[in-house]
């Protein structure tokens, strides 16, 4: 991945003090003296790391928790009662959980989108700290208690007041934005349309300027929200986003599953991005968001996992698969939608949706060191003539072998150096039984 696209045979990578220095055939990559540590990828690829536009941190932890419903459903019934009912070390032990997945997926940043206070912001913050990854969170803020038209719907435990939680940015923003050589980022994570007031999003935009950094939010992942925007502005759901200031090359829209031609075209001309969520659209049954179209139409569109509850895990690979093929029998075209089209998704075009293009989602001299080592000796990966096609339609997240972010092996031999992997699946073990006692739900295998 790079402005040419090359698949370099034979290839190496020189990383110093955290950063690319060379990049080219192995016969030419030429330390000045010999490398502290030599990574041998014979049968290999490197790639970039994969970067996750759409990520919720907190329901790892409510992984199949939700299963077979509709988005409203999914949210009143399941998902808002138990984050509802999160404590700072349920959000604590959730993220390290989902941090875990992702790096041994090759996911080395992420856009986390909807962090209620409740979850404790910052043990998030100091997880990501210690284990290495690149991430951005966004600080929910909301003032109104409901989704779309239905109203006052949200777990007493998941409402937050707005003039609060525009406070908390800011001071969130002061705490963590740039810590840990700046791997981490703090956002505005707008609620989806019924839970803040015209106002409230125009604040957030105004907000975002003031501090230069970005803004998220859910926009038209079901028809309700369509619904919505045209009964209660008179317009739809994109075109009022930008009447309130909330288009802009800083804004990642997740799903934009029923975005019309002409939201993406302001979309497109205001250059703001969407993060395409293929397999939470498919098994929430929300639709298939018309990425080629959009993207042709000038919006630079991501690839998202969503959450544990939607997915139901947090693998870049299979998203990527998903992604190609899901679009494909859509538009009845096997040409759309290529191996190389969707590793730019996962990629490059990632980079640059979170406002990082510029320093990692590809492998150039002067680039930040995020990389991914993915084997490719194995059955299903045999024979390797195309390792594009290879790694996007054949490979399955576990079979990345080694993961660095920041110039640091955060992973080597599938063994994670920063993160405890026996202790964090059995704190998050204990802790999901207690959180559903609490909730007052069970899910069995009926
Ligand atoms: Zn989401």
């Amino acid at each position: 991945m790079d402005p040419s696209r090359r698949v370099i045979e034979d290839g190496a990578v020189l990383l110093e003090n955290g950063l690319i220095t060379q990049v080219g055939k192995s016969s030419d990559v030429k330390p000045q003296k010999r490398a502290e540590v030599e990574i041998d990828g014979k049968g290999m690829a490197v790639l970039p790391g994969f970067v996750d536009t759409h990520v919720h941190l907190a329901q790892a932890l409510i992984r199949g928790c939700a299963d077979d419903t509709s988005l409203i459903d999914w949210l009143q019934k399941f998902v808002w009662p138990l984050q509802g009912n999160f404590d700072s070390q349920d959000g604590k032990a959730s993220a390290e959980l989902c941090m875990l997945e992702m790096i041994k997926s090759g996911t080395t940043a992420f856009l986390e989108s909807l962090l209620h206070t409740r979850y404790g912001l910052d043990g998030i913050a100091e997880s990501i700290e210690a284990c290495g990854m690149r991430g951005i969170l966004s600080k929910t803020v909301m003032s109104l208690p409901g989704y779309g038209s239905e109203k006052s719907i949200m777990h007493p435990g998941m409402v937050e007041d707005g003039e609060t939680c525009l406070r908390e940015v800011e001071t969130y923003f002061k705490r963590w934005n740039g810590r840990a050589d700046d791997r981490i980022r703090i956002w505005y994570g707008a609620r989806s349309l019924g839970g803040c007031t015209p106002q409230l999003y125009k604040q957030i935009s105004e907000g975002a300027k003031r501090l230069e950094t970005g803004v998220t939010m859910h926009l038209s992942e079901v028809q309700e929200d369509v619904r919505y925007a045209r009964k209660e502005f008179g317009k739809l759901p994109a075109e009022f986003m930008d009447q309130v200031g909330l288009v802009g090359p800083n804004v990642v829209f997740a799903h934009g599953v029923w975005l019309t031609e002409n939201e993406w075209a302001v979309l497109g001309r205001k250059h703001a991005n969407v993060a395409h969520c293929p397999c939470s659209n498919m098994k929430l049954a929300s639709g298939i968001a018309k990425v080629p179209e959009m993207t042709n139409a000038g919006v630079n569109v991501g690839l998202g996992c969503d959450g544990g509850p939607s997915n139901n895990c947090y693998d870049m690979v299979r998203e990527m698969k998903t992604a190609s093929i899901l679009h494909k029998v859509r538009t009845l075209d096997p040409l759309t939608m290529t191996a190389a089209t969707v590793l730019e998704m996962a990629t490059i075009k990632g980079a640059k949706a979170v406002g990082l293009e510029n320093q990692i989602g590809s492998i150039e001299v002067g680039k930040k060191a995020d990389l991914i080592i993915v084997n490719l000796r194995k059955p299903h990966l045999t024979p390797s003539f195309n390792a594009v096609s290879n790694i996007v339609y054949a490979a399955e997240g576990s079979d990345v072998e080694t993961t660095i972010i920041d110039g640091k092996i955060i992973m080597e031999n599938r063994i994670v150096k920063t993160l405890d992997e026996e202790k964090v699946l059995r704190v998050a073990d204990e802790r999901a039984t207690r959180l559903l006692g609490r909730a007052g739900l069970s899910v069995g295998s009926n």
